[in-house]
């Protein structure tokens, strides 16, 4: 599908994997608008990349989506290497000032990031030009209860985020922490996205893709589960979590993997709402599921990412 996709020359989509968000720059002449950062331990293929897709541009300015580890992690070096300002979701404002590491879900989920220090503030419904597009502000709460997706209706395209993935959407934190009601929000995103003409879709992680309408429906069918079955959703998101950090430290001791998830809020949280098992059964099945999934092996006495 993403082969059929034609995006303008001014908009450049450099796609990563999934510990860094994709990365959008827009460029308008000599100028350029990043969207969203990656993981602060790519930082610096995550500027290389962005060096790269410049080609001699000046990057005046970077706009996230939402306030993951995953796509604010590379904030403070690209300000501190391009000097641009940096434009936030106007409800992570209080969160990025304070460095609030709970709220930003760093400490929760034993993620990283660099305090970055936010020049401005985008709220649903504002516009902006960025790729000699005109890009307006969608609220679509839900995997982040402040996240804005980017829609140009001209174009017909969507700068999602973590709400709408080719195949599913972002992990609804406030569920499994019992903090909110994200998968509510998540519906109401997700039927909101819907009333929009799209043709393409730049999710935060994934290929771009053209096929909106079916996305939409594995959304929703997804949410259904989700709604259907709390233990599901805890245990997608423990899975997720843990892959995610996987990604990043490449291997893991065995033996320290059920204190880590007993200590880490997160894990801790989804296991004590939702599933309700001993350290011990929650690392064993973890493991189990890692293996099925091909995402990890063990090696001795570690778990290693494959
Ligand atoms: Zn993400």
């Amino acid at each position: 599908m993403s082969a059929a996709l034609h995006f303008p020359a001014s908009v450049r989509v450099i796609e990563r994997g999934w510990l860094s968000a994709n990365n959008v720059l827009l460029f308008d002449g000599d100028e350029a608008t990043l969207i969203d950062s990656g993981y602060v331990s790519h930082a610096a293929q995550t500027l290389a990349l962005v060096r790269a897709g410049l080609d001699g541009r000046s990057l005046a300015r970077l706009i996230n989506t939402h306030s993951h580890s995953d796509h604010i992690g590379g904030n403070a070096a690209v300000q501190r290497t391009f000097g641009c300002s940096i434009t936030i979701p106007s409800g992570m404002a209080d969160a990025v000032a304070n460095w609030d590491e709970d709220a930003l879900l760093l400490s929760t989920a034993a993620q990283q990031g660099e305090r970055f220090v936010a020049t401005g503030l985008l709220d649903a419904g504002e516009h902006f030009i960025a790729g000699e597009l005109a890009w307006q502000a969608v609220a679509v709460p839900g995997h982040d209860m402040d996240a804005l997706a980017y829609y140009n209706p001209e174009r017909r395209i969507l700068i999602s985020g973590d709400a709408l993935w080719r195949d599913g959407f972002g992990i609804l934190f406030a569920d499994v922490l019992g903090r909110g009601d994200g998968l509510g929000e998540a519906r109401r995103a997700l039927e909101a996205i819907g009333r929009l003409a799209v043709d393409a879709v730049i999710p935060g992680h994934g290929a771009p893709f053209s096929d909106f309408d079916a996305a939409l429906e594995r959304a929703f069918a997804r949410l259904r589960a989700f709604e259907d079955d709390g233990a599901r959703m805890a245990r997608n998101a423990i899975r997720g979590c843990v892959t995610f950090a996987l990604l990043d430290a490449r291997r893991m001791a065995l033996e320290d993997l059920p204190r880590y998830l007993a200590e880490t809020p997160l894990y801790r949280e989804a296991n004590a709402r939702f599933l309700g098992l001993g350290a011990e059964a929650l690392a064993d099945w973890l493991v189990r599921e890692l293996e099925r999934a091909g995402v990890a092996h063990r090696e001795g006495v570690d778990l290693v990412a494959s």
